[in-house]
């Protein structure tokens, strides 16, 4: 199920939060923070923090910061303090209520498949309150393009008219997703693209 929320919410399926995150933004790519307290670093696996040499030059080209507290983060990161402040404790205050009024995380099917169900009344959602914390710059990134050309059953190139492009076959990042805009989850690009790609490979050996 799609989350209804409008806006990024990092529990969503990266499509959509990728597209969240381009329109909410009013920077180009734009850019956001993820910001865990010491418990989060703690609790949860964060494979880019396991290589001590990528931390350190994380660190180095300032998209990773720690501090002690949320004030002294919000320095370190030019922004206001008393607005991360009052930002943190609004968090803090729908983990503590399990309603997420900002950007909805927790409400879907898919939010919630990853999440952490030993963590309540949300489990997408735990407070921000032992320090040090940890802010890591996020981009939106792409690892597809769900654009290309219209692909038939068996992975034949068509025209805008819907008319075979004859000895042309596409699957992968080259043909128009059958996904449509949406992405249901992991494996939706690989899945589809090793499915037509062989389908397509199949139609032509018996050509
Ligand atoms: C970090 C990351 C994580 C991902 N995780 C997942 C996942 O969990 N599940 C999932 O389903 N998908 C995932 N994907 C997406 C998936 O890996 C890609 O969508 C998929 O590999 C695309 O395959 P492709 O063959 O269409 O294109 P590519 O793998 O990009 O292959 C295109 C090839 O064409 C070559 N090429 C380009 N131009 C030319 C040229 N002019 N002449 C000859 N060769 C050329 C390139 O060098 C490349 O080898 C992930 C992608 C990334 C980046």
């Amino acid at each position: 199920m799609r989350s209804a929320s409008v806006s990024p919410n990092e529990s969503e399926s990266y499509v959509d939060l990728g597209h969240h995150m381009l329109e909410h933004s009013t920077r180009v790519p734009g850019r956001y923070w993820m910001i865990g307290d010491v418990r989060h670093g703690r609790r949860y696996l964060r494979s880019y923090a396991l290589d001590p040499k990528v931390n350190k030059a994380r660190i180095e080209a300032g998209i990773q910061v720690t501090a002690d507290t949320i004030q002294e983060l919000a320095g370190r990161l030019g922004m206001e303090p008393a607005t991360l402040q009052g930002t943190v404790e609004r968090f803090n205050g729908f983990a503590r209520s399990g309603v997420d009024q900002d950007f909805g995380r927790g409400n879907s099917a898919y939010d919630r498949y990853y999440s952490d169900p030993l963590v309540r009344p949300n489990p997408n959602r735990g407070p921000l309150e032992k320090g040090p914390f940890t802010a890591i710059q996020i981009v939106p990134g792409d690892l597809g393009t769900k654009g290309g050309v219209l692909t038939d059953e068996v992975g034949r190139a068509l025209r805008g008219d819907g008319t075979l492009i004859e000895g042309l076959s596409a699957a992968g990042n080259n043909s128009a997703s059958v996904m449509g805009n949406t992405y249901p989850g992991p494996g939706a690009t690989l899945g589809p693209a090793a499915v037509f790609g062989y389908l397509a490979g199949r139609h032509m050996a018996a050509m």
